[in-house]
């Protein structure tokens, strides 16, 4: 947007929104605090971040799967995002005080409407990336959305929905693309909505575990969560709907229990992840079969492009990196300006 020199009229207006800001969120500490201070609150417990709104969230008590309790956030606490474990205070009429957050082991980042990264979800163990025969599976996606997971340390596991799709022209290709993950040593599942296949095995992964669905438009993952989250599809439709709406940003995420044991963790925005700007040395890092090669180049500074002594170059040639894959590298580091 085009800078413009505001008025004194609109800095006036600025400041007073900005004024009564400040004073909303001092009145709502002091509110906060005589709650505190006074036994209005239950004892310290610890709690699950559901989703937030602003200055508000929605906290599950762990011993009552589906409890929701609206609670306040301290002033003093970080910003808090959904799958966050924090310590928390119940009062009365299911609402509370969150009062600390617990160590995030694992956290989900994406740009905000500023191009500030920001995390948006909290404590996720899988990122299912979801892909199907139509529309087609280019490598090179799967390779840029398991390079954004492997940058943050949570395990990608890659999910071919549509498996009824499968015929004569696209078989050997599906069937080769997966080959080359699961000896990459990823977890590779095969599922179809329509021919309710697969989805068995994929209730056993997601088991236990907090996972995010991701991939591109069109694979399937709205079909895949209405039949892993039976009766949700309501809520999956309003969440966009309200991201339309402008009611949410498109960060807004929600945790949902599946029947069967685990979370999923979903917003149009997770749905997304990985699709935009990472460092290079993200990207090499992301290719796991690279990693055992790095570092013995006989340039410090090399490409591995033409450099002689090149470590990952003399890989390719003996077979232990496949030039699809290291084709797919040049094209994502080329893709952020690197190259
Ligand atoms: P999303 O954009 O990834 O959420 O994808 P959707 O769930 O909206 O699905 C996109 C299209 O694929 C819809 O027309 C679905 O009916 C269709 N679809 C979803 N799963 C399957 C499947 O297993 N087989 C087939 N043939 N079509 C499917
Ligand atoms: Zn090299």
């Amino acid at each position: 947007m085009a800078k413009r020199k505001l008025n004194r009229r609109q800095n006036w207006r600025i400041q007073k929104i900005q004024d009564e800001r400040a004073e909303r969120a001092k009145r709502r500490e002091s509110r906060i605090q005589d709650q505190l201070n006074t036994s209005e609150l239950g004892p310290e417990e610890e709690g699950l971040v559901i989703a937030h709104y602003g200055v508000q969230l929605d906290i599950e008590r762990p011993s009552e799967p589906g409890s929701l309790y609206r609670c306040h956030l301290r002033a003093n606490l970080p910003a808090l995002v959904t799958g966050d474990r924090i310590i928390w205070r119940p009062g009365k009429d299911d609402i509370g005080v969150v009062v600390a957050q617990l160590p995030r082991e694992s956290e989900l980042c994406r740009p905000d409407n500023h191009g500030r990264i920001k995390p948006v979800a909290a404590n996720i163990d899988y990122i299912v990336l979801v892909v199907a025969p139509v529309p087609t599976a280019h490598a090179n996606l799967i390779d840029r959305y398991l390079v954004a997971a492997e940058a943050i340390n949570i395990e990608p596991v890659l999910l071919l929905n549509k498996t009824d799709l499968i015929n004569d022209s696209n078989r050997d290709r599906l069937l080769e693309l997966m080959a080359t993950y699961r000896d990459l040593g990823y977890q590779v599942l095969t599922a179809s909505t329509k021919a309710e296949h697969g989805l068995d095995t994929i209730k056993k992964l997601l088991k236990g575990h907090t996972s995010v669905f991701v991939g591109q438009s069109g694979v399937g993952k709205s079909s895949l969560v209405n039949v892993l989250l039976p009766g949700i599809q309501a809520k999956v439709g309003e969440l966009s709907e309200q991201t339309g709406k402008g009611m949410h940003t498109t960060t807004a995420a929600r945790l949902f229990h599946f029947p069967e044991g685990g979370s999923l963790i979903d917003s149009p925005g997770i749905r997304e992840f990985g699709l935009w700007h990472m460092e290079s040395e993200d990207v090499i890092n992301g290719f796991r079969e690279f990693r055992e090669f790095l570092g013995y180049c006989r340039f410090r500074d090399c490409n591995h492009e033409q450099e002689p002594g090149c470590a990952l170059l003399q890989a390719l040639e003996e077979g232990k990196i496949e030039q699809k894959r290291m084709d797919s590298y040049r094209q994502i580091l080329n893709s952020i300006g690197e190259l």
